[in-house]
């Protein structure tokens, strides 16, 4: 695969309270290695991630469920228990050193959630003004501990609602990121247009890899690396952009050794790595005006439940 004249981010989430504690401060140290600089976003609220687990043992085949998709390994049994069993511990909001440290290391920090499992649960459910309230919490928290607005959010699980779009047309953001698949754009969403640019999420993330039954590492990072199918160089809107999903409980954790691979392989390509503030910049200072791009609510390969997906609009590839 030819790199040249692709853009490659990585987009960090950050849904767990070890993930932030442990995950983040091993993924600095590898980001720093390789001289890379990243996009986190970041939940600040309660680490319900127990609630998740709660609603599987209440499904049948809890069991066979749990260790198919690995989540002892990967999360640990204090996250898996987390808000249900054991309280919920507070996230970025508890570690207020750990997010100056990715901002003071030259990193993107923005946010992904208050309550990143009321927010993936419980979305559609959510009236206005708790959406409202759920960016309030967290926006309050970042200003407390960066001193400044963020510039962007991130939909947890990519899950999105004309609602959600609307509030968050009303944050006065730089871009957003809430999408899987496809362009760059202003996204119509059940009849809503946003006026807020959303950069998508092109890539795979290895959760979804593996649950799609991928084993070797290498293969998943050759699939994560390359460009998609459609990808395409919009007239004066720069490079095909490759947005790589990474998360603080996984590549900061047991899979460690799978963003080494990716930076790696990135480095001897030589390739352009940007953040996606860098990339918003170019796109909304450049003459030409993004596309409006269709997103629909819909299940995907790897993963339970529905996501924001882009979709091709008729007539292009
Ligand atoms: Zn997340």
């Amino acid at each position: 695969m030819n790199a040249l004249g692709v853009s490659y981010s990585f987009k960090v989430d950050v849904d767990t309270h070890d993930g932030m504690r442990d995950g983040v401060p091993r993924l600095l140290e590898t980001f720093d290695r390789f001289g890379v600089k990243a996009t986190f976003f970041l939940s600040f609220g309660p680490d319900n991630s127990g609630k998740a687990v709660w609603n599987l043992f209440r499904a049948r085949g809890f069991l066979r469920k749990m260790l198919r998709t690995g989540a002892p390994k990967l999360y640990g049994w204090r996250t898996i228990l987390s808000g249900t069993l054991l309280p919920a511990r507070l996230i970025a909001a508890k570690h207020p050193d750990i997010v100056r440290r990715i901002s003071d290391e030259g990193h993107e920090v923005e946010v992904h959630a208050w309550d990143h499992r009321l927010w993936q649960d419980h979305l559609d459910r959510l009236t206005r003004d708790r959406i409202r309230e759920q960016f309030a919490r967290a926006f309050e928290c970042f200003e407390r501990i960066l001193g400044r607005r963020p510039r962007a959010v991130a939909a947890p699980a990519w899950r999105a609602t004309a609602t959600s779009l609307q509030v968050q047309d009303g944050l006065g953001l730089e871009y957003a990121s809430d999408v899987r698949g496809g362009e760059f754009g202003f996204p119509e969403l059940d009849g809503y247009r946003s006026t807020t640019l959303q950069i998508p999420t092109t890539q795979p993330c290895l959760e979804e890899l593996l649950t799609l039954g991928r084993k070797d590492l290498d293969a998943c990072a050759e699939e994560v690396l390359a460009v998609p199918a459609g990808a395409r160089r919009p007239e004066g809107r720069g490079a095909p952009l490759v947005v790589i999903p990474l998360h603080a409980e996984v590549e900061g954790g047991v899979y460690a050794p799978f963003l080494e691979i990716l930076l790696r392989a990135t480095a001897a390509r030589s390739a352009r790595i940007q953040t996606l503030h860098e990339k918003a910049s170019e796109i909304l200072s450049s003459a030409v005006s993004p596309p409006v791009i269709r997103v629909r609510a819909q299940p995907m390969a790897g993963r339970a439940g529905c996501v924001a997906l882009a979709v091709p609009l008729d007539g292009e590839a």
